[in-house]
């Protein structure tokens, strides 16, 4: 039997960090496997995954986010690894939104097992969708995934059209220097042309393979560059300070683009995000050297106010910002498909 901790107390609202930021979003992880391999996120073998009994199980991924729910979190996003691949995902998202005080949840996916699942996802409550697609071009997709499923992402992404609540639809592109740079306009005339937001994401340090370098990232500032010779853009004033995204529109008014530069333009003094992974562990940061385990005290009986305790030391403990880009910076933690992307 683990030993339950008794709550410390700390001096701010559970939510509210050292730096007054109130946490009110919730990245939910529900697995750590995936379908895919994507050359940023995971190596082509070797992944050493969370056993069964390691997952916290449905109850218990509801029973952790309830009460992070009660304490201000408003808005879920359900992610992973891959969160289509986890079984029950549907009945997952219908609990999490039926939760009192959830205002909306959304879902980030690999779009491969999208077309199957998605009338079932917004009958259970889906409010919006991220879908990742890094390239039109099917050589390249696999290159960038290792498997061939291109057809099938985008078949999931016609699927979203049909469902005219869930728009803008959010298009993921990951942009690898040296690879992705003939990707950047089709991507972008995506955004003109369908009913999608196309989210430029430059590349992190945090894959399981650790084959990142500051090499590989494409600035957001280039791309709009690149984009902006063959399209004028315009900067969209900011209308939610904690939203990681810069957005642009075309100048001609046909579209729109976000730009996620977490390294080279960070947004951590507006972070209001906290993860919850599959294996029950509550991280204030994707870059956080330490996470809080909340499913051991679960399974041995904590209680609302001594999980409470837990998350307000987690959030207390949340730094300033990232690091990335400072001398001697290094990330040993678990990479982004344990702790939820
Ligand atoms: N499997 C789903 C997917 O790919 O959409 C959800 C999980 S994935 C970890 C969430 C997002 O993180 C995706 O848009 C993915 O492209 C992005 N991502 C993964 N590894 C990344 C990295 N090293 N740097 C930047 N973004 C990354
Ligand atoms: Fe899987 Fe998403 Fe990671 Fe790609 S980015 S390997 S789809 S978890």
């Amino acid at each position: 039997m683990v030993a339950v901790r008794e709550p410390r107390s700390v001096s701010s609202p559970a939510l509210t960090d050292r730096f007054g930021r109130r946490h009110r979003s919730l990245r939910v992880s529900v697995t750590d496997r995936c379908n895919l391999r994507c050359r940023y996120c995971m190596p082509a073998e070797g992944m050493t995954w969370l056993r069964r009994d390691e997952l916290a199980t449905d109850e218990e991924l509801v029973r952790l986010t309830a009460v992070l729910v009660s304490l201000g979190v408003s808005d879920i996003r359900i992610t992973g690894g891959e969160p289509l691949v986890r079984a029950g995902i549907t009945d997952i998202l219908a609990r999490l939104r039926a939760l009192p005080g959830v205002a909306e949840i959304s879902m980030t996916t690999n779009g491969v097992l999208l077309a199957e699942h998605l009338d079932a996802l917004v009958e259970a409550g889906l409010d919006r969708l991220n879908v990742s697609v890094d390239s039109l071009d099917p050589g390249r997709f696999a290159q960038i995934t290792r498997r061939n499923d291109l057809t099938r992402v985008l078949e999931g992404l016609a699927a979203c059209e049909r469902h005219v609540a869930l728009r803008p639809i959010k298009v993921n592109a990951v942009v690898l220097r040296g690879l992705s740079e003939p990707d950047v306009l089709p991507l972008a005339r995506l955004a003109r042309d369908r009913p999608y937001v196309v989210r430029f994401i430059e590349s992190m340090p945090i894959d399981a393979g650790r084959t990142w370098s500051s090499e590989q990232v494409v600035p957001g500032e280039e791309l709009r560059r690149m984009i902006g010779a063959t399209w004028p853009l315009r900067e969209v004033p900011r209308t939610r300070p904690s939203a990681p995204g810069r957005r642009w529109r075309f100048g001609d008014g046909r579209g729109e683009l976000e730009f996620v530069s977490s390294v080279s333009e960070p947004f951590c003094a507006s972070c209001d995000r906290l993860r919850l992974t599959a294996d029950g562990r509550l991280r204030a940061c994707l870059f956080a050297t330490s996470e809080t385990d909340l499913l051991t005290p679960l399974r041995a009986g904590a209680n609302d106010a001594q999980l409470t305790a837990l998350i307000a030391e987690t959030v207390d403990g949340k730094g300033p910002g990232h690091g990335i880009g400072t001398p001697g910076w290094s990330y040993d933690g678990r990479p982004m498909s344990m702790i939820g992307g």
